[in-house]
């Protein structure tokens, strides 16, 4: 296998010399009461890349339900859910998903990226259309391109593009993809004309809300309560279960008969195994969280309204993001990558995305904000990319 070992090593190269090699860092929590602060690589530092938007991950009461449901079920669930996988714990939790999102039926998924692929798959074939936003997650383009639909990509967030292609669709069924919250901008998608043009061209609508559910809406319903829209006008509604939530997994949730379509024909529902009754007992606890403690948005909201007032004053370019998804665009791959290093150097770590994740010459560091961390972490990064950028200027 030397040709082959030989060939691969080259490829890695290439990636290396674009400086888009990917390095994975060993990560240690130092105290689950702090979960902001972490060892990285042996490092101590604040996390500034975490999904755990309200802390949730390491609350106790979260990890005392998965224990005290490892302890009655065991560490894993035995089997897909068609066969015995679906616990009592699963069934529960995709009923209060379903009520807390105001929908007739919910149904769980092992992972977010599964959830997309397995509704694609479900529901198009050739013959029909998909059409995505281009800055779409990219769980969400494979899905599309996976699904043998007719697949067309519309510019970020427009509407004109996106009427003009739908209007223009001969396809039998139509489908819109969007994220709810963008996951490398921070934007919101411009929710009720998207709905308005499915509407007025027979399309439907999903709504991929990994970054928007328990953090948008009333309680956390997501983004779809907080754009006031009804089901109807998004009939498919799908979120994760491991960024604000804190936990694993995902669900897709919508009418009686799209859950039922879905039991029967998604591949990446039927053919793996349920997640542990555990990961569903946590998770329940985590939504009980989200809808009681309403105090965790708001001081997410707090210390993203503080991240945004000092990088201005630095006057750093900021995105248009009211979100817990921060990103400084700072161009090529080097700056970004450079800027990460001396973050870290000072003890914060903030990831520098660059293409293919973003476009080319839009490499960013991507802060995200949760509600564990406290007022002065937010302070030292500013300081800190002050300190940066003024080297840098
Ligand atoms: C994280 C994410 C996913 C994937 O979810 P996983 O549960 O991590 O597989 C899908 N869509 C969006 C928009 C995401 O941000």
């Amino acid at each position: 296998m030397v040709d082959f070992d030989a060939a691969l090593r080259a490829e890695v190269a290439a990636i290396t010399a674009v400086d888009r090699y990917r390095r994975r860092r060993v990560v240690e929590v130092i105290d689950p009461a702090a979960p902001m602060y972490i060892r990285v690589d042996g490092r101590d530092c604040v996390n500034f890349c975490s999904n755990d938007y309200l802390g949730l991950a390491t609350h106790v009461e979260v990890r005392r339900a998965m224990s005290a449901a490892a302890e009655r079920y065991g560490a894993g669930s035995g089997a897909a859910h068609l066969v015995t996988g679906h616990s009592a714990e699963h069934h529960a939790l995709e009923e209060e998903l379903a009520e807390f999102v105001g929908r007739e039926r919910a149904l769980l998924f092992s992972t977010g990226y599964m959830a997309n692929l397995g509704v694609a798959s479900a529901l198009l074939t050739r013959g029909d259309a998909v059409f995505e936003d281009r800055l779409n997650h990219a769980s969400l383009l494979d899905a599309g391109l996976a699904s043998g639909a007719r697949f067309t990509r519309y510019a970020h967030a427009d509407s004109t593009e996106l009427k003009q292609e739908l209007s223009e669709s001969r396809s039998r069924r139509k489908l819109v993809m969007s994220d709810g919250v963008f996951s490398m901008d921070g934007d919101v998608a411009p929710l009720d004309v998207l709905a308005v043009l499915c509407a007025q061209h027979q399309a439907v609508l999903m709504i991929d809300d990994a970054h928007g559910f328990g953090v948008l809406g009333q309680q956390g319903q997501g983004s779809v309560q907080a754009a006031g829209l009804a089901s109807d006008a998004v009939p498919i509604y799908m979120a994760t279960l491991g960024k604000a939530l804190g936990v694993s997994g995902a669900f897709v949730a919508g009418s009686d008969a799209l859950i039922e379509t879905l039991i029967q024909k998604s591949r990446t529902y039927i053919y793996t195994t349920a997640t542990p009754p555990a990961v569903a007992a946590a998770t329940r606890a985590a939504l009980r969280l989200v809808k009681k403690d309403g105090w965790r948005r708001e001081r997410l909201q707090q210390l993203i309204t503080r991240f945004r007032k000092g990088v201005q004053q630095l006057g750093l370019p900021l995105m248009p993001s009211t979100t817990a998804i921060q990103p400084i665009v700072l161009g090529t791959e080097n700056t970004a990558l450079a800027a990460s290093d001396a973050l870290l150097n000072a003890g914060m770590l903030v990831s520098a995305i660059r293409p293919p994740t973003v476009p080319l010459g839009t490499s960013r560091l991507r802060v995200t904000l949760s509600a564990a961390h406290s007022d002065s972490d937010v302070d030292h990064l500013i300081q800190a990319l002050e300190k940066i950028f003024k080297a840098v200027t």
